[in-house]
């Protein structure tokens, strides 16, 4: 099972992985997820990356083509994969491609989570995050039952520095510009599964189930 989950900021990618994985045994690669791993650790690459992504601008190609070709050599990735905010341009789509056929792997298939610009301001202002687990909520499609605590492991709830709205404009403009050019570029290759990202979350999963048949 090796994946792409292709979508705006919002759209679904990171809850949706969350499920993959469980369901498939196989790691979510989220550069995300990493980059800010390295920023809270105050590593050279976080220091770099960090302006960038406050700013809700993509971090060099360079440095997010490095961390994940590092992340695919680890012994985890020989069943697959989920790749969720990678890749994010044609360049970093390209070094894809060629990182997988040194190693004699190519992508199975791209899923493309259809989402409405304006649907996803509201999901990033109200998305919440666990601190100590990382598990994913919504104030109001996913809430915890009690607000601000995670329902798992019982650590705070924080919410991301680029989630607010003055960042969240940017990083939809830097979506459109630079990264869904992507959706045609994975369709022209045969790859590219559209699934309707609008749907309550539960719906969605079970249409990404539904593409994931074939594969299984
Ligand atoms: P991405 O990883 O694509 O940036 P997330 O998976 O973090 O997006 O989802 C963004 C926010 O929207 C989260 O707060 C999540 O709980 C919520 N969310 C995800 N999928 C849906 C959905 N289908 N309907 C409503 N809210 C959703
Ligand atoms: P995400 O968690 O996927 O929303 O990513 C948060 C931020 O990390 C983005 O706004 C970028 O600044 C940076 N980032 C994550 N993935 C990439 C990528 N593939 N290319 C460039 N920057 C990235």
């Amino acid at each position: 099972m090796k994946l792409i989950l292709l979508g705006p900021p919002g759209a679904g990618k990171g809850t949706q992985a969350k499920m993959l994985i469980e369901r498939y045994s196989v790691p979510q690669i989220s550069t995300g997820d990493i980059l800010r791993a390295a920023v809270k650790e105050g590593s050279p690459m976080g220091v770099k990356a960090k302006a960038f992504m406050d700013a809700g601008s993509l971090v060099p190609d360079e440095v997010v083509v490095g961390i994940v070709e590092e992340r695919l050599k680890k012994s985890d990735c020989s069943n697959g994969f989920i790749l969720d905010g990678f890749p994010r341009t044609i360049p970093q789509a390209d070094a894809l491609t060629s990182t997988l056929a040194v190693m004699g792997k190519d992508i199975d298939a791209v899923i493309s989570l259809d989402v409405d610009i304006e649907a996803l301001v509201a999901r990033l202002a109200g998305r919440r995050t666990c601190e100590g687990c990382g598990a994913g909520y919504h104030v109001v499609y996913e809430p915890s039952a009690q607000e601000g605590l995670c329902d798992k492991c019982g650590s705070f709830l924080i919410q991301r520095e680029d989630d607010k709205e003055s960042t969240i404009r940017n990083r939809m403009k830097v979506y459109t510009d630079q990264t869904s050019p992507l959706v045609e570029y994975y369709r022209n290759a045969g790859l590219l599964k559209t699934v309707d990202g609008m749907l309550p979350i539960e719906e969605v999963w079970s249409e990404i189930l539904a593409v994931l048949k074939d594969f299984e």
